[in-house]
């Protein structure tokens, strides 16, 4: 994977904490940014590229059309594998793995280049994609070699077959989302927002802008204290700014109006928590968060996309009947003081959310998983799990 954004990174460690699961002590898992550890310049780089597009869409619309367009795509492919090809192949070596999962749209060309190299001409190990982007899908995404695709919606199936995957290679579950995303829920609304330190029992209202708190974020923040302020009577707003240190100082220095109440966060790592204590959300069009969402029943205003890659996820959602678009701040700030003081609606938006959750995903997915690590039908053996208690007593001692 690469960390661009906070959606890749959240998938995978999603999926070790289900491999943690279903196959306790057996599956070791690495995570790795291969681009920033192990490419060479300028393709070490996408990180911070990617956080200065992702504020300037039009800048990120260049860059998508261009990995697109067949021949500049082509251009790419060949000036990163020979930057980056041999020392990708020595960080898979060193790994030694059974098994390499991407969920990156830029982790297929050269990964798999790489392990046919290593098998001398024919790939040895198992690779398998995990798409971790919802409605709309970059073409990168989709290798003819990978063993298994999974994808998150029947939109992107389509996709996949259409960039050549053969029926066989796909399969469908959702998009991964960390554990406190599916694991049973022990803790009502009311509790936790006491325990976050909201007012219980108040309406509340996230936004949220990915990883990076982009999508206008602070703007919106502004505009909603301000509605809120104007519509009397108590609301309350959680801003989470991710790593935007901008945005949050900016915030956090703003007095709100009498009965609204304002909370201001950098990046936190108990989203299931905030999501599980708030009414609605506003956040871009990230395929994590709106997966998150749609678990925890949350309406969702979406308020941003990249160009492209997220541009699909705005019908998901609103075809859906379970949120609605707007880029501008008053009009977002209306709305979600309409939803936040209409129960009947919030309800009705709430059931339609859940319909389009996907809670069970990431278990299935590692548990498919598992079955190309291990015979089918054969878990890992006593002998497995033995050698693997061992391993970790001697890590303790
Ligand atoms: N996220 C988080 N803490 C934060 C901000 C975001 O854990 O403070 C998570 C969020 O819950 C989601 C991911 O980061 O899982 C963002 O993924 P998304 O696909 O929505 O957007 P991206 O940042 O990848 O563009």
């Amino acid at each position: 994977m690469s960390d661009t954004g906070g959606g890749h990174r959240a998938s995978a460690e999603a999926l070790q904490a289900a491999f943690e699961m279903e196959y306790p002590g057996c599956i070791d898992v690495q995570i790795v940014d291969l681009w920033t550890e192990h490419g060479g310049w300028p393709f070490n780089q996408f990180v911070p590229s990617y956080q200065m597009m992702a504020r300037n869409p039009p800048i990120w619309k260049l860059f998508w059309e261009y990995g697109k367009f067949p021949l500049t795509r082509k251009l790419t492919e060949i000036g990163s594998d020979l930057r980056c090809q041999n020392s990708f192949r020595r960080c898979i070596e060193a790994a030694n793995p059974d098994l390499v999962i991407s969920v990156h749209p830029l982790c297929q060309y050269i990964p798999l280049r790489a392990m046919k190299k290593m098998g001398g001409g024919r790939r040895k190990i198992p690779f398998v994609t995990v798409v971790t982007d919802l409605g709309g899908a970059h073409p990168t995404w989709f290798h003819p070699d990978t063993d298994k695709c999974f994808v998150p919606s029947e939109v992107l199936r389509e996709t996949a077959l259409t960039q050549g995957l053969r029926p066989e290679q796909i399969k469908l579950h959702g998009l991964p989302t960390r554990p406190g995303f599916w694991k049973p829920v022990t803790q009502d609304k009311a509790s936790l927002q006491v325990q976050l330190g909201l007012q219980p029992g108040v309406k509340a209202c996230l936004v949220v802008g990915g990883g990076d708190g982009v999508g206008g974020i602070g703007p919106i923040a502004k505009a909603l204290i301000k509605k809120m302020g104007e519509a009397g009577g108590y609301q309350q707003l959680v801003v989470v700014c991710g790593k935007n240190e901008a945005v949050k100082e900016q915030l956090a220095a703003i007095a709100p109006p009498l009965g609204v109440y304002v909370k201001v966060l950098g990046f936190v790592k108990n989203m299931d928590e905030w999501m599980g204590a708030v009414d609605v959300i506003v956040t871009k069009a990230g395929p994590g968060t709106i997966a998150e969402a749609t678990i925890r029943g949350l309406p969702i205003m979406l308020s941003a996309y990249l160009p492209g890659q997220e541009e699909g996820n705005i019908p998901y959602v609103v075809e859906g009947g379970y949120g609605a678009f707007s880029q501008n701040p008053a009009v977002i700030a209306d709305t979600v003081t309409a939803w936040l003081t209409d129960d009947a609606m919030l309800s009705a938006m709430a059931a339609n959310a859940r319909l389009a959750a996907r809670p069970h995903a990431t278990t299935a997915i590692a548990r498919d998983i598992g079955k190309m690590v291990y015979a089918p039908d054969s878990p890992p053996t006593v002998q497995e799990a033995l050698r693997e208690v061992e391993r970790q007593q001697k890590l303790q001692k």
